[in-house]
């Protein structure tokens, strides 16, 4: 059985990140989504909110499982069972940073497999940045993130902006 692993931030999920979900839970028999809890990007959501959305979004992809973890990832992978990361490529600018904790995730896990899925070219230009970034000043997000989630990132931008987040 080949299990899968799909790091990332995903403050918030984008319908960039679900287009990869929806491949990637075809390519593994089981697909562990995993949120980077101590990020040095210091996210907008919490944890447990970044996983709620997750779980919202994919509630009916019966294969994936979505986790919160704190550490290494390739460690966090192993301690799942995971053999295979999955990452996404946008454009070029992706590639070097990606290219580079690839190989040095071989380095340090060499039972660990990194595949590449190329974004949907739909979503080509999309960041969870852009996203925050549109909703702050009051654009709409709903071309960018799922539908189940447009009001929580816009109820959560706001307290932000009103400097009434908890
Ligand atoms: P990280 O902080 O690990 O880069 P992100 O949440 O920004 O976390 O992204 C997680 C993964 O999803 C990365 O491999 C990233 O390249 C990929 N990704 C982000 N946005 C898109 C998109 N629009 N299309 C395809 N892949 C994407």
């Amino acid at each position: 059985m080949a299990i899968g692993i799909y790091p990332g931030s995903f403050d918030p999920v984008t319908k960039g990140h679900l287009d990869i979900i929806q491949r990637a839970s075809k390519i593994v028999d089981k697909l562990y989504v995993t949120v980077l809890v101590n990020n040095a990007k210091k996210p907008l959501f919490s944890d447990r909110e970044r996983v709620e959305m997750i779980k919202m979004v994919t509630a009916d992809i019966p294969n994936v499982e979505v986790l919160s973890y704190d550490g290494l990832t390739v460690e966090f992978a192993r301690q799942i069972g995971a053999t295979v990361m999955i990452r996404g490529l946008r454009a070029v600018t992706d590639f070097e940073y990606e290219l580079q904790i690839a190989q040095t995730n071989r380095v340090i896990a060499p039972d660990i497999d990194t595949i590449f899925l190329t974004t949907n070219l739909k979503y080509a230009y999309l960041s969870s940045s852009i996203v925050k970034e549109v909703s702050f000043y009051k654009g709409d997000v709903d071309e960018f993130v799922p539908e189940q989630i447009v009001e929580l990132v816009h109820n959560k931008v706001s307290a932000y902006k009103n400097g009434t987040q908890d």
